[in-house]
């Protein structure tokens, strides 16, 4: 249902609140059919989606605010006020990754400049549509994780779009081709506006999970004391594994499958052992011939 139906059926867009933004009790309204960018807090004009993602750290990531934390291209400061150990950086053209241009970090998602896992959670809202290389950001975000930290993020995900669309692709030589009509959003750097370059459907999970090799969880939240409602409304968390379970089980196979050759060359020595045998004719062997049979016959026996 889009808004201006639901607003017809519930009007109670005027609320009193808190607002996990600017901490505080405040009051919640909204001036113009679409939630999503209009239904503010009147003491910090934070939007649902920074609402809902500072919700989403304070449940799940209690102490967060002392965690090793870098949000790509933030448009507000409303993680940063609170954490200790915060950095963020935007992508600036022209700017090398990891170079600083008038104080602000360049960083490119899709070839980040951080080393492996020297970050505990990572933040994007609203940049995965954005990036030509979705499945690289995606990478990249999960090799500069610890084990154990996440990405925790926005996105517009489309209700009723089955499959993820690509709007936009860069081809070899670096030039942006469109493949649907151009669309833009708001961008707090360069000319204002950033190209949308994926619209993702309802395969969107399943594409993160293969990219980052890891489950995701998505979080749909209404709850309109905490100014909470909005369309496109999710959360989303991808937790990096502490371990890789197929990794472990790869290690084992790789060992049971040592221990059946071994096995088996045990086996073929004594066979050997056993032909040579029978076919010498003195007393002396009869004994360890008959010790080798039964040694062959054990091993046959056991389970492999
Ligand atoms: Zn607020």
């Amino acid at each position: 249902m889009s808004f201006p139906e639901r607003a017809g059926l519930d009007p109670g867009l005027d609320n009193g609140g808190y607002c996990p933004c600017c901490r505080s009790e405040t009051r919640f309204l909204v001036d113009q059919a679409w939630l999503r960018d209009h239904y503010i807090c009147t003491r910090c004009r934070s939007i649902p989606r920074q609402r809902h993602l500072q919700t989403v750290l304070d449940a799940r990531f209690s102490g967060w605010e002392a965690l090793r934390i870098h949000e790509s291209s933030p448009s507000s400061d409303f993680i940063g006020r609170f954490a200790e150990n915060y950095t963020c950086s935007q992508l600036i053209p022209g700017v090398a990754g990891g170079e600083f241009r008038d104080g602000v970090r360049c960083e490119d998602v899709e070839k980040l400049t951080f080393p492996d896992e020297s970050i505990d959670l990572f933040i994007t809202q609203d940049v995965l549509e954005h990036v030509f290389d979705p499945r690289g950001a995606i990478k990249e975000i999960h090799r500069v994780l610890r084990p154990g930290g996440a990405h925790i993020f926005t996105t517009p995900k489309h209700p009723g779009l089955i499959q993820t669309v690509q709007r936009a692709r860069l081809s070899n030589a670096g030039t942006v081709e469109p493949l649907l009509e151009a669309q833009y959003h708001d961008s707090p750097i360069g000319d204002g506006r950033a190209l949308v370059t994926y619209d993702y459907g309802h395969d969107f999970e399943s594409l993160l999970s293969t990219w980052a090799g890891a489950s995701v969880v998505t979080v749909n939240t209404v709850d309109r004391s905490r100014g909470l409602d909005a369309e496109f409304n999710e959360v989303f968390v991808i937790a990096k594994p502490l371990h890789y379970p197929h990794h472990s089980s790869q290690k084992l196979i790789n060992r049971l499958q040592g221990s059946i050759d071994t096995r088996d060359r045990r086996i073929a020595a004594l066979q050997d052992a056993v032909t040579e045998l029978r076919e010498s004719t003195s007393w002396r062997v009869t004994a360890p011939l008959r010790a080798t049979t039964n040694r062959v016959r054990s091993l046959r026996k056991r389970p492999s």
